[in-house]
């Protein structure tokens, strides 16, 4: 599984966005998400091509 990452638009730093998938779901996703940013504390919304995929190696067991 992999922590799904995209930019803030706000500060442009990369967060991650708390939704968490593997690549076939993430290929899967069409619609637009929904996350609360850790960086701004907003809501925003993200698109599959807006976002990118960080493998969580170990983590979350
Ligand atoms: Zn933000």
């Amino acid at each position: 599984m992999a922590r799904v990452i995209t930019n803030c638009p706000k500060t442009g730093a990369p967060v991650p966005t708390g939704h968490v998938m593997n690549e076939n779901q993430f290929e899967a996703t069409t619609a637009r998400l929904a996350f609360r940013c850790s960086d701004c504390g907003e809501v925003h919304h993200f698109q599959k091509g807006e976002a990118w995929l960080k493998e969580m190696r170990g983590a979350l067991r």
